[in-house]
Order: C-alpha cells, then structure tokens, then sequence
C-alpha cells in the first residue's frame, strides 16, 4: 500500500481579493521506503507542498491519504495528533531548542507526544546520538556546535518516535556544499537503517543527485518524475 496518495492536489492562497493558485493539478503516489526529493526554483510550490504533506496546512481541493487515513477528514487537533504519531519534521533553520543540550534536544519529542518510559527513552536517544555521531556532542548546547552538527541533531530528532515519514523543506540551505551533501548522505543512511521515508524538498542541483527519486515541480505542478539510477548518484 502506498504511503501517501495524492490526487489533483490545488492550493490557492487568498491574498486579499486576490487568489493566487500555489499548486495545480498534483497527482502522485509516494511508496514506503522512499528516499525522495521534491526540486524547483523558489516560488515553485515545494514548500507549500511539503506543509500539506505535513498536514500544516490543507489544499483548497483533491484528496490526501497517508498511511491509509484520509487526512483531509482531521480536524486541526486531529491532525496535530496525526503528525506527532507518523511524521518528523527537520527545518532549514534547524529550530533546535537553545536552553536544552543535544541529548535534551533529541529527547524532547518523546516527552511531548508519547508516553514512552524513560529506559526506552534513553535507549533511543542514545542509539541515535551514535547514528548521527554527535555521542561526544550530547552535553554541549546549539549554539556550542556547527550548523552541520546541529541538523544531524535534528535528523535524530525527527526519528526518534520512529515515525514512517520525515519531512525535510530545504534541510541545507543554510548549510555549505560539502555540509548539505553529508546530510543528505546522513539522512539516506537513516532511511535505509530504520526503513523510514524522507522526503525533502531542494532548489540546490548538487544535492538531488543523492535521492532515489525525483520530482521537479514549476509553477505549482509537476513537470517531471525521475527514478535515478544507482550511477546517478553523485
Ligand atoms: P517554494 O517553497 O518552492 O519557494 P512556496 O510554496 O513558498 O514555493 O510558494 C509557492 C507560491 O505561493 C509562490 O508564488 C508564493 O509567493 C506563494 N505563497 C506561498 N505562501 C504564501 C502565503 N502564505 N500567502 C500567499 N502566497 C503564498
Ligand atoms: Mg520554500
């Protein structure tokens, strides 16, 4: 069963009198396991996408199923909990909390949303610290390590509820070629050791190389899908 089923997917924002249309006409279908990337300029609708994905937001028409619930039937509270059972979310700006330490960052989640005992907890936080290798870090504060370090705290964050999606709006932006490509290789590695789908959204040509499967919106619909090739991969 696929994960998500999109089908004609449109988004208008109301600005004013004005309606601007964000997305048009989205069809897709996105499988379990998928390490996928959604690519386009700014102002193609990645992120827009990503939020109704996310259930942040709904569309102004079309249906969206993941994980088998019709996802446009929840209510905001709804989706609020639907979100904290099935998705992580890691951020460009990596949004770690700054009075708490890396260990705390990555365990926080787990405090909010599931009632997980605190053996458990400290075994997940632990594994994935290792995962992400930032173990000797976990002491430390966000403003006490680099931008690389801080999204692979982020990246264990958004596990550690071992969710079945991770969602990622440009997770490199603010980070250098050579830092955006190893966490995209981190992420991969996570996809392939815990099973989990990310889907992350681009507009830097360098990085799409690395994912399995390629999207390319412009002006708010799909021009393209690509299934790349092990000797794409950069
Ligand atoms: P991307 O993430 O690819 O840069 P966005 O999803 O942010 O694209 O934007 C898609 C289009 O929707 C753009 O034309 C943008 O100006 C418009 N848009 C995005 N968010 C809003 C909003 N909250 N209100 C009005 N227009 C918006
Ligand atoms: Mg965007």
């Amino acid at each position: 069963m696929s994960l998500i089923v999109a089908r004609d997917i449109y988004k208008d924002y109301q600005v004013g009198e004005v309606s601007l249309r964000a997305l048009r006409a989205l069809n897709f279908e996105i499988e379990p396991g998928s390490f996928l990337s959604f690519v386009g300029p700014s102002g193609s609708g990645k992120t827009t996408l990503l939020n109704l994905i996310g259930c942040l937001d709904i569309p102004t028409s079309g249906s969206l199923t993941i994980a088998g619930t019709d996802v446009l039937r929840l209510d905001r509270k709804g989706r609020a909990a639907f979100r904290g059972r099935h998705m992580g979310f890691i951020f460009q700006d990596f949004n770690l909390i700054p009075v708490l330490t890396v260990y705390e960052n990555i365990e926080y989640p787990l405090l909010m949303v599931q009632n997980v005992p605190s053996g458990e907890r400290s075994r997940r936080v632990m594994d994935l610290l290792e995962s992400v290798g930032m173990m000797e870090q976990r002491d430390k504060y966000p403003d006490q390590i680099s931008g690389g370090q801080k999204q692979r705290v982020a990246v264990a964050r958004a596990l550690v509820t071992e969710p079945e999606l991770v969602l990622a709006d440009e997770p490199t932006a603010n980070l250098d070629s050579k830092t955006a490509y190893m966490i995209i290789e981190l992420m991969k590695a996570m996809k392939e050791k815990s099973g989990t789908t990310f889907i992350f959204s681009t507009h830097d040509q360098k990085i799409v190389g690395a994912a399995e499967i390629l999207y390319t919106l412009e002006d708010g619909t799909i021009v393209d899908r690509k299934e790349m090739e092990e000797s794409d991969h950069v």
